[in-house]
């Protein structure tokens, strides 16, 4: 059984990237307005984030790792609206089958923190001899997620992984893309032992201005802004920042964010390139954010949570529609 429950867990948790982007979408459900995290080896050794969001209640700690374990359900008919981003129970769970798990967490309302260890689901003890319930310890409101020692037991992932510096700029490329769309935020991501952060980011800051503090300064001047609103009946909405000229990348940097959850849409990609074809000369590659709000009941919730590829109702009217906008913004700065 822990077997089949390891191979499950790593169809969701594919490597160190995949980890970080579930426990900082837990961080920014639990309403975090700082994220701190910390990486060794690219996140195979250790992988740690910090937030001050609402943190975890001690009655909660016991089956915080079992699947199907969620604080985001509450009644039946959320099933259906929140399905689709993986708001199932199965990360904390999942990454306990495939890595040393411990949890510090804070609520407001507690006098102080509680420290818990997971292994294959359940609670275990730190140390032998010592009971696995919770440890009171001192610690800030909100919770640190510490993920060592990751695809230790799980030999065909490990293999898979060639690179640590490759899976810290999956890791970094992640947090920036959360970054450019939580500009409210403060953000830092630094290597274990670095005195020097790789990301840093300001609170309160916007979307503009983090694209040009992450992505450039020398795009702030290309930087065309455009929003859609749409009739009720099919009620979706888009915002998005993109250059007019080239961006020095090799191929178009796009980030997408449907419903505030960092998604791929391999058409609408096609479709954005087929817009910038007839305006960049060849070779050359844009930047563009876009971030759709969908009604989330139309979000394909067939599509296994953790595929980052989504599919969604109206597929073909919202991808014209996205890129005609941006294709008369484009013809109108070219005037
Ligand atoms: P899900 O996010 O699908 O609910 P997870 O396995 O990712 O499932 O997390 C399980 C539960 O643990 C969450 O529902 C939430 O209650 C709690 N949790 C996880 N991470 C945090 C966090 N950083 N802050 C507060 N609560 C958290
Ligand atoms: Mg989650």
């Amino acid at each position: 059984e822990s077997l089949i429950n390891r191979i499950a867990a790593g169809e969701i948790i594919h490597r160190p990237a995949s980890a970080l982007k579930e426990l900082l979408e837990n961080s920014l459900d639990a309403g975090a307005t700082s994220i701190r995290v910390i990486v060794k080896d690219g996140g195979m050794k250790l992988l740690q984030i910090q937030d001050n969001g609402c943190g975890i209640r001690k009655s909660d700690l016991p089956i915080l790792a079992e699947r199907f374990t969620t604080s985001k359900l509450s009644t039946f008919s959320d099933l259906s609206r929140i399905a689709t981003y993986g708001f199932r129970g199965e990360a904390l769970a999942s990454i306990s089958h495939v890595a040393h798990l411990s949890v510090i967490t804070k609520t407001k309302s507690d006098t102080c923190a509680w420290k818990a260890y997971y292994l294959d689901g359940s609670l275990v003890e730190p140390k032998p001899g010592q009971t696995p319930d919770p440890k009171p310890c001192a610690g800030n409101d909100g919770t640190i997620i510490n993920v060592q020692d990751l695809f230790y037991n799980t030999l065909t992932r490990l293999s898979s992984i060639r690179s640590t510096s490759e899976e810290y700029a999956r890791i970094l490329d992640v947090l920036t893309k959360y970054s450019v769309h939580n500009p409210k935020i403060a953000f830092l991501c630094k290597k274990a032992g670095s005195a020097a952060p790789d990301l840093s980011t300001p609170s309160d800051s916007e979307i503009s201005h983090a694209i040009r503090l992450l992505y450039g300064h020398s795009i702030a001047k290309e930087l065309i802004n455009v929003k859609e609103d749409n009739d009720e009946s099919e009620s979706w909405s888009a915002e998005s920042y993109f250059t007019n000229t080239n961006y020095q990348a090799k191929k178009m940097v796009f980030l997408l964010f449907i419903n505030h959850r960092l998604v791929e849409s391999p058409r609408m990609k096609r479709s954005l390139e087929a817009v910038y074809h007839t305006i960049l000369p060849k070779g050359a590659s844009p930047f563009v954010y876009l971030s759709l709000n969908i009604d989330p009941r139309a979000v394909d919730v067939n599509v296994h949570p953790t595929k980052r590829e989504v599919h969604f109702l109206n597929e073909d009217a919202i991808i014209e529609r996205v890129s005609d906008a941006i294709q008369q913004a484009l013809a109108a700065q070219g005037k």
